[in-house]
């Protein structure tokens, strides 16, 4: 095997042969499951995840506040009603942290988790909002 180095834009990316695949900035042949590039600054996640499509990962990070992740992923409505539940929970979970010197804080986590995993597993609702849904709410 040779490496070939040239100042020449990159030619046209070269067709994927087994398991090889090209570059998607630059065309070079990089290993099927690269996920840098050696020649240029391509880095897998950043043009596989971030396209149109919401990321679980940030809908989780948004239940920090419960429903938001719910919203961020385009269930307005699911996400609303997240927060309205929380209020109770936030207020139950207040006066059993009184009751127990901030012990009682943890049951939040519980509402927050499920709060997370809801968003996590709820679907992406952000590409295509359909139009005949928008005021039945
Ligand atoms: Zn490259």
């Amino acid at each position: 095997m040779k490496l070939e180095y040239t100042d020449a834009p990159a030619a046209p990316p070269e067709p994927t042969t087994g398991d090889k695949m090209p570059c998607p900035y630059c065309g070079h042949l990089l290993p099927k499951d690269a996920d840098r590039c050696d020649q240029c600054d391509w880095v897998r996640g950043a043009s596989q995840i971030a396209e149109a499509k919401a990321s679980d990962a940030v809908a989780v990070m948004f239940s920090l506040v419960p429903g938001l992740g719910h919203i961020y992923k385009g269930h307005i409505l699911a996400g609303i009603l997240w927060m309205i539940g929380a209020i109770p929970v936030g207020i139950f979970v207040l006066l059993a942290a009184f009751a127990s010197a901030g012990w009682g804080l943890g049951l939040f986590v519980f509402y927050l988790a499920a709060a997370m995993l809801h968003a996590y597993g709820i679907d992406d609702r952000v590409v295509p909002p359909k139009e005949d849904e928008g005021e039945e709410y």
